[in-house]
């Protein structure tokens, strides 16, 4: 196995998708690669993690 470079969805930027993280995946079935650099996965994280606007429905 080697690094690959993947382009990120989000912001378009070359990502490198290491050998370790490969392994990572595979590990846990994960078919797919990451389409999204790892600062955009942050930011998607960091949003996730708001304080909720809208009152939980239950
Ligand atoms: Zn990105």
């Amino acid at each position: 196995m080697e690094d690959k470079t993947l382009v990120c969805q989000d912001c378009g930027q070359e990502f490198i998708f290491t050998v370790g993280e490969q392994e990572f995946y595979k590990e846990k079935g994960f078919d797919n690669e990451p389409k999204r650099c790892k600062a955009c996965r942050d930011k998607r994280k960091a949003q996730r993690r708001q304080p909720k606007e809208a009152a939980p429905a239950e």
